[in-house]
């Protein structure tokens, strides 16, 4: 059976753009983990609800869990008391106002 011929990555092409969750491993492997799976799923088990929506008066499932604090700003990976239910809209808006931020210590680099 004949196969497909593979995708050739031209060097001056831009490489395809990563899609979220693949930014999220590239930066930390921790989103990767069981750990992080059963404190995202325990986390949206009890606030299920997107909590800038809820703030706006709007009801909407939460599909995400976000450090209030960006694990790059310092916040804890794995603190609870860090962690906020949002919509994938929201999360996106959060992302990316944070973006413009500079983490400390590093100069005025962005990713
Ligand atoms: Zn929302």
């Amino acid at each position: 059976m004949p196969s497909l011929p593979k995708p050739v990555r031209r060097p001056w092409q831009p490489a395809p753009a990563k899609r979220v969750y693949e930014q999220h491993t590239a930066r930390s492997p921790e989103y990767g983990t069981a750990r992080w799976q059963r404190a995202r799923a325990a986390h949206l088990a009890t606030c299920p609800c997107c909590v800038e929506c809820t703030k706006q008066g709007r009801t909407t499932p939460a599909t995400v869990v976000d450090h209030i604090t960006p694990v790059r700003l310092g916040g804890a990976f794995y603190d609870s008391s860090n962690y906020q239910s949002l919509c994938r809209p929201c999360h996106q808006a959060k992302s990316a106002s944070e973006r413009l931020k500079t983490p400390k210590g590093v100069g005025g680099q962005n990713p």
